[in-house]
């Protein structure tokens, strides 16, 4: 695959998931826009064919402006991967208003901001891809994380309504869904599990790798091998349809 002359832009590009598919893309030759809130995490990651960009997903003009830029500095934006999102849980009962609006904000209106003002570019090219990393939580629920689920069974939500409005031209639209990936959210997830129940870090990692059949935390480079995957001309007939890379989690 070469994507050379292609940009990406990729949100919370500069760790984790984000990150592994910002490099994917980037080894294959595009040219990749990797936005977060921190300069200095971005900056350290920066490199050939990675341009970092402060953005704040909740906050709409900030996307609509930062985007602009990268436009105007590396062309239409042709593959968009709305990745940035926090994951954090309560129970329904211990969920406020204030709560649900940050999850909300985050993983649902920053989804939408992002790929909104992105396709306003991908719409003057001939091609486009449009990635939303959701979560199998997106697909099944998840125990004590309801505001999160809601929001990641949004982004599938949206990524299958886009690909119908759009159906019939070169852009497709897609969800992946993975399980428990090695990333810094799972590593605040597994403080959150302990200072919750009282278990170990030890016994925290293992409730989350139990529920992958091979036993083990998903890698970072294994949902980019997804991604890079929905980028090749052959992926043209997946769209409006999620990719799982959750080890066997139903
Ligand atoms: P990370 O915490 O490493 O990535 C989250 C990224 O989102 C960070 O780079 C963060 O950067 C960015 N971010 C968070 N809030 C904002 C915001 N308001 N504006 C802009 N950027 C923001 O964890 P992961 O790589 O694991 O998470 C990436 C995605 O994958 C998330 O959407 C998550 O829900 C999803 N996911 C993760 C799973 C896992 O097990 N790890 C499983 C299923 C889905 P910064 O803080 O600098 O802004």
């Amino acid at each position: 695959m070469d994507l050379h002359g292609k940009h990406a832009l990729v949100t919370g590009g500069g760790t984790g998931i984000g990150l592994a598919i910002a490099r994917a893309l980037a080894e294959k030759g595009a040219e990749v826009t990797i936005t977060g809130r921190r300069l200095e995490v971005l900056a350290e990651v920066a490199g050939p064919g990675l341009h970092p960009a402060v953005m704040d997903v909740t906050s709409e003009s900030q996307v609509r402006s930062v985007t602009a830029e990268a436009v105007a500095a590396r062309g239409p934006v042709q593959i968009c991967v709305a990745n940035a999102g926090i994951a954090e849980g309560r129970k329904l009962h211990k969920t406020s208003a204030e709560f649900w609006r940050k999850i909300m904000a985050t993983n649902l209106d920053g989804c939408f901001y992002t790929v909104r003002e992105s396709l306003n570019s991908m719409l003057e090219t001939d091609w486009g891809r449009v990635i939303a990393i959701s979560s199998i939580a997106g697909l099944r629920g998840a125990a004590g994380a309801g505001a999160y689920a809601a929001s990641k069974h949004g982004v599938i939500g949206m990524m299958r309504s886009f690909s119908e409005d759009f159906m019939g031209q070169p852009y497709t639209f897609n969800s992946i869904c993975p399980g428990y990936v090695d990333t810094p959210i799972v590593s605040r997830n597994t403080e959150a599990i302990k200072e919750r129940t009282g278990v170990s870090a030890e016994e925290a990692q293992a409730m989350m790798v139990k529920l992958n059949r091979h036993k083990r935390l998903i890698t970072p480079e294994e949902v980019a091998a997804a991604a890079l995957w929905l980028c090749d001309p052959l992926s043209s007939s997946t769209n409006g349809t999620e990719v799982r890379i959750a080890g066997g989690q139903l």
